[in-house]
């Protein structure tokens, strides 16, 4: 067991949130394997729309794969950028891990700057909500098809609703950043 940031014991890995406003969660690696699913669904439905609205050609494939690569490159860029400024680098109550692996690939910064950071590198990784849409919604345009609705129908679900209701209603509810963060505030 060790300190944390506050100055409050930090439990052993494993342990469940504990809820409360001055209690920052520990989250257990399950629940971070699972507050991040979401966003390994948006991006494989992500592929899936690209590569049906494009025509299931090779190129259509390679266009789908470096949506995947973008996905993956996006979470290591808000990993190395955004998550040394936030108070949960290197802490388990960062819900969705990225902050444990940051502590590992960066050294920490300077958490006054996390709102400045957060609005520099969010936009980022934006085009990854959008990308599926406009390429899915351009081919639908064209020409209609049931499995490219349905893949959208998930997709937006995902995207749009699922994974901003985790993150503000589960990680983002116990973050000590709550109040600076532009996420929380739009
Ligand atoms: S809470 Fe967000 S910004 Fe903070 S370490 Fe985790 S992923 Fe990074």
């Amino acid at each position: 067991m060790s300190k944390a940031k506050n100055g409050t014991a930090r439990k052993d890995p494993g342990e469940e949130p504990r809820h409360g406003h001055h209690i920052s969660p520990k989250y257990s690696n399950l629940r971070i394997v699972l507050a991040n699913l979401p966003y390994a669904v948006m991006v494989l439905v992500g592929m899936i729309i690209i590569a049906l609205a494009l025509g299931l050609s090779s190129s259509a494939w390679t266009a789908a794969g470096g949506y995947v690569v973008y996905g993956v490159v996006g979470a290591l860029w808000i990993i190395v950028f955004l998550c040394p400024y936030c108070p949960s680098y290197g802490q388990r109550s960062c819900p969705c891990g990225y902050g444990l692996v940051s502590a590992r690939l960066q050294p920490k910064g300077d958490t006054e700057l996390f709102k400045k950071k957060f609005r520099q590198h969010i936009p980022v990784i934006v085009p990854l909500w959008l990308i599926p849409v406009l390429v899915g919604g351009a081919r639908m345009l064209s020409s209609f098809s049931w499995p490219l609705a349905v893949l959208l129908g998930v997709f937006v679900l995902d995207s749009f609703v699922i994974l901003p209701l985790i993150s503000k209603r589960h990680g983002c509810k116990y973050c000590p950043q709550r109040g600076a963060c532009p996420w929380m505030a739009g």
